[in-house]
């Protein structure tokens, strides 16, 4: 197995509002080297780093708004947030739950901070990834999958060096919960003090991690801070993670689409025309309606 190397180490960027509740620091596809065609299959993160929020009777966030032709995926690390959608849908994510929102061929929704949480106001942090979907399944019925924190797959470290969570795809023989229409690996490295965990995926695959909490060494040799964020070459498959302090690491890695992409704010389709479309069957209600 060979080293992967580190591309780049992406500190954040400025924070920017997300309708009023999520202050996030965007890294796709705004980063350094981080954008759509690189990071294929993943087109948009942004990472709000822990922030508080004051008490609100107001709940804080986005309103209606729709999406078409890919995934959202939301990990709630600190606070609570809640959805509703245009098919009836709705839900609350808890810190450590996951929630993977198939948009496919399109879905109006609004994102708040959880009603309860809002009036307490508290810590928040959370991290939102968009993956691409296939330009076969882009048009596909729309769905949601409510992962909760226990039900994702749980690989223990030896020697109580931690757990790896995972959310989607393998870590050894561990599976993640989440089902996806392309290949991706998406999970949490929990890590204690002093532990290393060794990662490998396929050496073509766009694999990157972030720091959420604590301090680490990757490779042995490069120290990364929480809220940083490390683009990995393809020049081999496998690489590790030193926790200097007590750590989270959430770690990303997808098979590249290789399809044309056309992006359009909340749309991200493969032609100009069917980002057009999409325009059109907004306009025309096509994606249901929500108040
Ligand atoms: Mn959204």
């Amino acid at each position: 197995m060979a080293e992967r190397s580190i591309e780049i180490v992406v500190p954040p960027r400025e924070p920017h509002y997300v309708g009023d509740g999520f202050r996030v620091h965007n890294f796709i596809p705004s980063g350094y080297r981080l954008d759509m065609e690189r990071m294929d299959p993943f087109i948009m993160l942004d990472y709000g780093s822990p922030h508080y929020f004051p008490p609100s009777d107001k709940p804080r966030g986005v309103s209606v708004h729709p999406h078409r032709g890919f995934e959202t995926v939301t990990i709630a690390y600190k606070g609570r947030v809640a959805h509703h959608d245009s098919a009836g849908n709705s839900g609350v994510i808890r810190e450590g739950d996951v929630q993977w929102m198939t948009a496919a061929s399109g879905i109006l929704h609004k994102e708040y901070h959880e009603e309860e949480f809002s009036r307490s106001g508290g810590d928040f942090q959370m991290v939102q990834l968009w993956v691409n979907l296939p330009a076969e399944f882009k048009m596909s019925p729309p769905k949601y999958q409510a992962l909760s924190h226990h039900q994702l797959g749980k690989h223990i470290l030896s020697e109580g060096q931690g757990m790896v969570e995972v959310i989607a795809g393998k870590y050894e023989e561990t599976q993640g919960p989440a089902t996806t229409f392309s290949p991706v690996h998406l999970m949490n490295a929990r890590l204690n003090q002093g532990a290393e965990a060794d990662f490998s995926f396929p050496a073509w695959f766009a694999t990157a991690l972030l720091v959420i909490e604590g301090k680490v060494q990757v490779n042995e040799k490069e120290e990364v801070p929480a809220n940083h964020f490390v683009l990995f070459g393809t020049d081999g498959d496998s690489f590790s993670i030193q926790a200097l302090e007590p750590s989270v690491v959430l770690v990303l890695s997808g098979q590249p689409l290789e399809e044309p992409i056309a992006a359009h704010g909340p749309f991200v389709m493969n032609t100009r025309e069917e980002i057009a479309q999409a325009f059109d069957d907004f306009r025309k209600g096509k994606f249901g309606y929500l108040e």
